[in-house]
């Protein structure tokens, strides 16, 4: 019996490979492999997915966050509230802005910020607010949007793991004022290296956010602004081209999975399984379940569980096993243990189970059975 991996991209490949490699092939025999037509029609056709008037790619998701905050102004002295429950990258990049990353508990149902939870931890110095649509779940988008209004925060959106949920029936990057974006190979929308783009309805802010990409200047070798370089280069838009127009099938087979998964697994005992949110369209990232600690052992029950299915050849991650605050990069910020005990205790509990468009139902069922051996 062959492993089940948690992702496997070899096989998604194996069904766009002919205009992959006719669109790579062109590329290299152009000469011409940095920035030019290929990037600004994928910018496009991103835009006109998501619909936003603007997109701008750039090297990866944590740039996109960058970039981001930079095109608003945030900097030294200034808040910006976020999920202590997500990659680092999206509270690192505040950190590179020179800000500070303050942390709201987590759901527990969705894994997503508590938005309850967001107006306590504002100050005079918070200017924005990142929530990330973890998982492929999006954030209560309207509360957010209301909360930010009342304020008068930025709201910039870490669609990493999301491209293609929907909100209120908007895509997720298109509802707060920047929605930022990872085409990371094992997101929904992946390239093959890195990549990612910001996306927004404001031109002005997209022109700013163009100019510090490329070195801080608008004119060749007329530099306004310390800049970096971060660009999506010409193959990997070219691939991408091709995978947006499978995207919304990619997604629907997630989903799919996902309510195989569920009427596999909802029997059983000890287990939590993730729901989709009403309002939102989930497009299942990660399909991650809870394995409440059953206090026998003194190794996690969760730990034990991704054992026993590893044995049976049944690859499982853990997304996340430390929250951000109890980083420790983070122990200068001054959190406690016990300060967020909601992303405390999930953390010790979530296991994320295969999950790609490619994953047969024979191996879903192996999946399903696999864990109701174990439990
Ligand atoms: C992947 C990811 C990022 C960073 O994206 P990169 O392209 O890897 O830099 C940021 N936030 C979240 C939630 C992610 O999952």
């Amino acid at each position: 019996m062959t492993n089940i991996p948690p992702v496997d991209l070899a096989r998604q490949y194996k069904l766009i490979s002919t205009p992959v490699e006719t669109a790579v092939l062109d590329i290299l025999s152009s000469g011409r492999y940095i920035g030019g037509t290929v990037v600004t029609d994928f910018e496009q056709q991103f835009a006109d997915y998501i619909k936003v008037r603007e997109c701008v790619s750039c090297n990866s998701g944590t740039d996109a966050l960058y970039l981001a905050l930079r095109a608003l102004n945030i900097g030294k002295g200034d808040e910006v509230i976020t999920s202590p429950f997500t990659f680092i990258a999206t509270a690192e990049a505040v950190n590179l802005v020179g800000a500070t990353p303050i942390f709201v508990d987590i759901d527990p149902d969705t894994f997503n910020i508590d938005v309850d939870q967001i107006e306590s931890a504002i100050t005079p110095k918070t200017k924005a607010i990142i929530p990330v649509h973890l998982f492929g779940q999006p954030v209560n988008m309207t509360q957010v949007m209301e909360i930010a209004q009342k304020y008068n925060l930025f709201v910039i959106e870490d669609c990493a793991q999301a491209t293609g949920a929907e909100w209120d029936g908007k895509k997720v990057g298109s509802i707060g004022h920047i929605g930022a974006f990872s085409f990371f190979p094992t997101k929904n929308l992946g390239a093959c290296g890195d990549g990612g783009a910001v996306t927004t309805h404001d031109s002005t802010l997209a022109a700013k956010i163009k100019m510090l990409k490329e070195h801080g200047s608008r004119v060749r070798y007329c530099h306004e602004d310390i800049g970096v370089n971060s660009r999506l280069d010409a193959i990997q838009a070219a691939i991408l081209q091709i995978k947006l127009s499978y995207l919304d099938r990619w997604n629907e087979q997630r989903e799919e999975i996902a309510k195989c998964y569920q009427t596999l697994l909802s029997p059983l005992p000890y287990l939590q399984l993730p729901q989709a949110l009403s309002g939102g369209k989930h497009v299942w990232n990660q399909y991650t379940i809870r394995l409440p600690d059953q206090q026998q052992d003194t190794q996690l029950y969760r730990d034990l569980v991704r054992e026993k299915l590893q044995k049976m050849g049944i690859i499982s991650m853990i997304y996340y096993p430390l929250p951000l605050h109890l980083q420790p990069v983070y122990q200068n910020l001054g959190y406690q243990k016990g300060q967020f005990p909601v992303s405390e205790t999930v953390c010790n509990q979530v296991l994320s189970l295969p999950m790609f468009p490619d994953l047969t139902f024979e191996e879903q069922q192996q999946v399903a059975y696999g864990l109701k051996d174990c439990l």
